[in-house]
């Protein structure tokens, strides 16, 4: 049999054309119901498409135009496939779909295995490193608005940051120094709230919050610019990160994967997570470490910190338990003292600057 029945989509309009289709020796002809000669299609050029099991619908390769024929005539489709070895009846390209179905398959039972056999934690200290600046942004905004809440027990709500302009100003010009000596990716955004602890907490991608108490309790502005240094340790460990995922575990990681953390449960336990675990002796230790590199690079006093810390027994971070005179504390001022390179200080604030950021609340 050379010549069978068709139909033929032109791929420029929705027309059906029924057509003649023979099988010449290299191409097949197409030509319409009175016999006039459609195009012509080279064996070698022809590729199967996607669909029902009793159609054969074929196209060309490289055609601009999305032309179709599909035969339906089982017979006659397989003197075609005789014809074209290009053309593969068994259906390769649902094979290949479905390839790339196990493929992902795979992956997720493989990344499944990993967390079982490695633990989530080993998983968020090896994945953190690797989650791009933006995404990291994202993640640090999705959580900034409820841990915002978090913190305002009072419902002070815009009010519970602190505005006053001479002292944002002052808190601005300090934070610039150390952002331009810390050369972060993100931009390091700080806050102060109306909190009575002396503390401060970072989030990840960059978002630091100083705690009111904190500000009271330093006696100037090196002290502050030490333990804002010190929350820039943490962001820039991505240590914030590394607690999110290892709190919120795996729906968090999916979450992460699809680029949604907005919404649901996830967010809300990643919050939990970023105001109520404390991270590591060891990230402390290393956040330590790198405000006192960063505060020699700006020029700051890179005692400022320990000063700070034996004031309020070492425990910045709100999940961190505080214990004045522990020796943890003491190891913690004096690792930072040994770290403490004589060098060039400049003040981060000169005196009517630094009693406009101890007055940053008033008002
Ligand atoms: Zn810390």
């Amino acid at each position: 049999m050379t010549t069978g029945a068709g139909i033929y989509f032109d791929g420029r309009t929705s027309v059906r054309h029924d057509v003649r289709v023979t099988l010449a020796p290299d191409a097949l002809r197409i030509e319409d119901a009175e016999g006039r000669p459609l195009v012509q299609w080279p064996y070698a050029e022809l590729e199967e498409l996607a669909a029902p099991a009793h159609l054969l619908r074929l196209g060309r390769r490289g055609s601009a135009a999305l032309e179709r024929l599909e035969i339906a005539d089982p017979a006659f489709a397989h003197e075609i496939d005789l014809r074209a070895h290009e053309v593969d009846r068994t259906g390769t390209l649902q094979r290949r779909q479905r390839m790339r179905v196990i493929a992902w398959s795979l992956g997720a039972t493989a990344s499944l295995l990993a967390v079982a056999w490695f633990g989530v934690p080993a998983i968020a200290e090896r994945l953190a490193p690797l989650v791009p600046p933006a995404l990291e942004r994202k993640l640090g905004e999705a959580v900034d608005m409820q841990v915002r809440g978090m913190l305002d027990t009072r419902n002070a709500g815009a009010a519970f940051e602190c505005r006053n302009p001479a002292g944002r100003a002052a808190l601005d010009k300090l934070v610039k120094r150390l952002e331009t000596a810390a050369g972060l990716p993100s931009p390091v955004r700080a806050v102060v709230v109306r909190r009575d602890e002396p503390n401060a907490l970072a989030l990840p991608g960059g978002q630091i919050y100083v705690f009111g108490g904190l500000i009271a309790k330093a006696d100037n502005a090196d002290e502050v610019a030490g333990v804002i240094a010190h929350e820039i340790g943490h962001v820039a460990h991505r240590d914030g990160t590394k607690g999110v995922l290892q709190g919120a575990g795996l729906s968090f990681l999916f979450g992460m994967l699809l680029g949604d953390f907005v919404g649901g449960g996830a967010v809300v336990l990643a919050a939990k997570t970023v105001l109520q675990s404390s991270y590591s002796r060891e990230a402390e230790s290393a956040a330590d470490a790198y405000a006192a590199g960063l505060m020699a690079k700006a020029q700051g006093d890179t005692r400022a910190l320990a000063t700070m810390l034996a004031k309020i027994g070492g425990a910045t971070e709100p999940g961190m338990k505080i214990l004045l005179d522990h020796p943890e504390t003491n190891a913690r001022v004096a690792a930072i003292n040994r770290l403490a390179v004589p060098g060039p200080v400049r003040p981060f604030l000169d005196g009517a600057e630094w009693t406009a950021l101890k007055r940053i609340c008033a008002g």
